[in-house]
C-alpha cells in the first residue's frame, strides 16, 4: 500500500561477512537489495573500472540510506 506498493520484494535482514548489516543512520536492520552496473564512463573517469561489473547496494527500508558493496557475498 502507499508509496512502496511497487517494491517487488520485502526488505530483509542482510549479513556481510557473518555480521548483520545495520544502517549507520537510523540503526534499522532491514534493507532492499539492488544490483547496480558499474562499467560506466563515470566509473572509468574515477579509475574504478577495475570493478567492471556490478555492485550490490542495500537500501535502508526506513531512511533510504544506501550501503554499497563491490563484491558479492
Ligand atoms: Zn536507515
Amino acid at each position: 500500500m502507499g508509496l512502496f506498493s511497487k517494491e517487488p520484494k520485502r526488505p530483509e535482514n542482510i549479513f556481510i561477512k557473518g555480521k548483520q548489516l545495520r544502517c549507520r543512520i537510523c540503526d534499522n536492520t532491514t534493507f532492499y537489495s539492488r544490483q547496480a552496473q558499474l562499467n560506466t564512463p563515470i566509473m572509468s573517469l574515477l579509475d574504478l573500472d577495475w570493478t567492471n561489473k556490478s555492485a550490490t547496494c542495500y537500501v535502508c527500508s526506513k531512511c533510504t540510506h544506501i550501503e554499497w558493496f563491490l563484491e558479492k557475498n
